[in-house]
């Protein structure tokens, strides 16, 4: 069940810039089109802003699918970072071309770029292409 305050605080975070409209990122867990938010660490007070994007499809699915919060929660975390457009468009067309979500290809660089902490953290390959991550708006 949601809460309408969190929507609502969400709403505002969007209308003040501080969170981007959803229609303009990707779903975390297929790559469409976003369409919504979803607060995926659940409605207390504390997690208002705590969202990920997703389209309608995995939206639903996340209502229904048993214990997936709490997996989504295991060992991800993310910041909401801010880069120019030009770059976006360009992490896009690459992600496009190697049918990776904006997400996925984005671990992908950073995982060339730190190759020793990602040889160590091998497992995480797996669920990271299971499990949706976590957003974490500050
Ligand atoms: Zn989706």
């Amino acid at each position: 069940m949601s809460d309408p305050r969190a929507s609502a605080a969400v709403g505002q975070a969007i209308r003040q810039g501080k969170l981007p409209h959803p229609t303009t990122l990707r779903c975390m867990d297929c790559g469409a089109t976003a369409t919504c938010y979803d607060h995926y660490l659940g409605y207390a007070r504390e997690h208002w802003l705590d969202v990920q994007p997703v389209c309608d499809r995995h939206n639903g699915a996340r209502a229904w699918a048993p214990g997936a919060k709490e997996r989504s929660t295991s060992g991800f975390s993310a910041v909401l970072i801010r880069l120019p457009i030009w770059l976006i468009e360009e992490l896009d067309r690459d992600s496009v071309e190697s049918s990776r979500s904006r997400n996925s290809q984005i671990t992908w660089i950073l995982r060339q770029r730190y190759p020793e902490a990602a040889a160590a953290h091998k497992d995480d390959r797996v669920r990271e292409e299971e499990a949706a991550y976590i957003w974490q708006v500050g």
